[in-house]
Parts: structure tokens; C-alpha cells; sequence
């Protein structure tokens, strides 16, 4: 730290991404992209003339693309948001939102208390059930900003709507924050919520279900005129933070909408058959609603299993806490990874267990 940072930083702790290894090929099961590569369609999209094009600023408004999201998702327009990844659009959430403090689950999405931190908003964590399930209890008459990832990560499990809708009902002055990363893997999704509730705002984002992690796009919906507050406070941070090729690689993959719902059927497939495969070998899985399963072996710790398998070219995800440092969570890749990932853990000798 420089002498010069602001004090009001001093004591913040950034927050750590999944390992992104240059270096080495692995199976990367660690950070839940999507093993299937963007819809041809997509891939086709980035021509010459593009690249040329970036002479030119980008559309500060993602006007074509909120078009499109709007037609297939039947909103307006002026109730979507987009942003530089969802991670963007939780950013400006906290900024945003957090004038009375927060509220969010102890096991969840790591970036929320980042975020809290950053924007000097007090918050608190719920602790999850022992089952890991929220508490929709907790979070009742808080008015508090209110933050759920449903499906919740790490955990995959999900919070019925009906339960939202009684956390939304019971927080009228305060905006509830649903992160929606994982809905397109069998979740129930709040979207037709908005209509009704002003104080909602359901985030996504491309980076999962549609094959675009790197291309670093993130949307979200609510009422217009919380929509209007997230665009204030992007006017006043980049209004360029879209850049043209990965507006433009959206409309395309918004257009593929077949391609993507089948991919994301197969990783359902792909992770119910891993998840039972998981469970025969005496692992405890939860029934995870996500493109990832959170899992813990009967003989090895999390720390253990999770060098054990880094030392075999294969990558999952270890969270260092308390509750939960006996899982992984393993994202779900391709039938054949999945089976190399099952081989290996048979494989490993007895003597490291
Ligand atoms: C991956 C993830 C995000 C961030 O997604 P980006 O759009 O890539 O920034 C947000 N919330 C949750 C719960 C996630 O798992």
C-alpha cells in the first residue's frame, strides 16, 4: 500500500477470483463457465469490419441489445440494465442501494461483503441453515439492501419465489437484490415480480448459462426507475463499459436462445448423473439447482481433495471457511470431464484419503 491511498481503503480486502492458470492445461471445474463454446452464430459475428469498427466509442446505451433482451424476456426496455459483468451491476447495487446498510447470507456469492466494504455499507450475515438453505425468516421487515443469490452459490440450493415475494412484501422501503447467475439451470426466476414489486431488481448475467465469461457482460431488471438509478451512477463511472464486440456478441447470443437452452440441459443432465455418481461414492452432494455441485467426500478433507485433484490436471473450487471447508464445488463440465473427475477421485490411493 502506497502512502497515498485513501484511509477509507486501508483495511479493505479485495476479493480473490478463481484461479485463472495461463500456464498450465487443465479440466477447469473451479469457476463455473460453461464447457460449451458460444453458439456458431456468435462466433461468426466478430468479422474484419468489427475489429475496424472499434475506432468508434461503443453505443454508451446498449440500446440494440436491450431491444433484444426486452423481446425475449417481454419487458421494456427501459426496465434492463446492462453492465460489464453482473459483478458490475451488484457494484452500482451497493453504491447505490446500501444508504441504510445490507443483508445478505454468511455462505454466499464472496464479492457481496467486497462490495459492502467498498461503498462503506455496514452489513450483517444471515447464517444459513444447517442444511444450507436461507431462512426466508430473517429477512423479513429489515428494509435493509437485501442480497440472495438464488440459486445461492456455492450451495446450489434455491429459495422457492413464493418466499421472495414474502421478503419483497416485507421490505417496501429497501431494494431486494435476487442474482440470478445460475437461473437458466432449472431455478425458478423472480423476473415476473417486476410488474409488481418497485423495490426488486433480479440481476444475470452472460458469463454462465451463455458461454461468455471473458466477453464480460451482465444484465439486470426492475422498475424503471431503478433502472434509471443504476444508469445515473454508470453515466457518472463509464458509460462505455460495454465495449462494441461484446454488445454485439449478445444480440447474437440472445438470438440463439435454442442453442443455449439445449447447452444448459445438457449441463442439467450432465450434473444430475455426476451428482448420483458423487453420492455412490459416498459423497454428500446438495441438490444443487446451478451449474456446479458443492460436495464433500466421506474420507478427505476439502483442502486435501482439492490439491489431490490440482496435482492430476483437474481444478475445483475450495472456500477456506469454517462451515463449509469440507466441500468443493466442482462446476459442471462435459460428459467426458465429468468422467475423467470420477475416475480420478476413484483412483486416488487409499493412503492420501
Ligand atoms: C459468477 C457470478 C457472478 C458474476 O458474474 P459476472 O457476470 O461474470 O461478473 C455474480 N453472482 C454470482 C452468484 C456468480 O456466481
Amino acid at each position: 500500500m502506497s502512502r497515498y491511498l485513501h484511509p477509507r481503503f486501508g483495511s479493505l480486502e479485495a476479493y480473490v477470483p478463481g484461479e485463472q492458470p495461463q500456464e498450465r492445461e487443465y479440466i477447469k471445474l473451479n469457476t463455473n463457465e460453461s464447457p460449451y463454446p458460444p453458439a456458431p452464430r456468435v462466433v461468426e459475428a466478430l468479422t474484419k469490419e468489427q475489429t475496424e469498427a472499434l475506432r468508434l466509442y461503443s453505443d454508451p446505451t446498449c440500446g440494440r441489445l436491450k431491444e433484444s433482451l426486452a423481446a425475449l424476456y417481454s419487458v421494456g426496455p427501459e426496465q434492463i440494465f446492462i453492465a460489464n459483468g453482473s459483478d458490475d451491476i451488484l457494484n452500482f447495487a451497493f453504491m447505490a442501494f446500501g444508504a441504510e446498510g445490507a443483508v445478505f447470507p454468511d455462505i454466499t456469492y464472496g464479492f457481496y461483503p467486497v462490495f459492502a466494504a467498498l461503498h462503506g455499507v455496514p452489513y450483517r450475515e444471515n447464517p444459513l441453515q444447517d442444511d444450507f438453505a436461507v431462512n426466508y425468516k430473517e429477512y423479513l421487515g429489515l428494509n435493509k439492501l437485501i442480497v440472495i443469490a438464488n440459486p445461492n452459490a456455492p450451495t446450489g440450493l434455491q429459495l422457492p419465489v413464493s418466499q421472495i415475494e414474502l421478503i419483497l412484501k416485507s421490505n417496501p422501503d429497501s431494494v431486494v437484490v435476487i442474482d440470478e447467475a445460475y437461473v437458466d439451470f432449472g431455478g425458478d426466476s423472480c423476473l415476473p415480480l417486476i410488474a409488481e414489486y418497485d423495490n426488486l431488481l433480479v440481476v444475470r448475467t452472460f458469463s454462465k448459462s451463455r458461454s461468455l465469461a471473458g466477453g464480460r457482460l451482465g444484465y439486470a431488471f426492475g422498475s424503471g426507475a431503478l433502472i434509471a438509478d443504476l444508469e445515473k451512477l454508470k453515466y457518472s463511472t463509464n458509460p462505455y463499459n460495454v465495449n462494441r464486440l461484446t454488445q454485439l456478441l449478445g444480440i447474437e447470443s440472445v438470438g440463439a436462445e435454442d442453442y443455449y437452452q439445449e447447452k444448459c440441459r445438457a449441463i442439467i443432465k450432465t450434473r444430475e448423473k455426476t451428482a448420483e455418481e458423487l453420492r455412490n461414492l459416498g459423497f454428500t452432494v446438495t441438490h444443487s439447482r446451478a451449474n456446479f455441485l458443492f460436495a464433500r467426500s466421506p474420507q478427505i478433507g476439502g483442502a486435501a481433495l482439492y490439491r489431490a485433484l490440482k496435482e492430476r490436471g483437474i481444478l475445483v473450487r475450495h472456500f477456506d471457511l469454517p462451515r463449509i471447508k469440507d466441500f468443493n464445488r466442482i462446476t459442471v463440465g462435459t460428459p467426458e470431464q465429468m468422467a475423467i473427475l470420477l475416475k480420478t477421485i476413484r483412483d486416488i490411493p487409499k493412503g492420501e484419503l
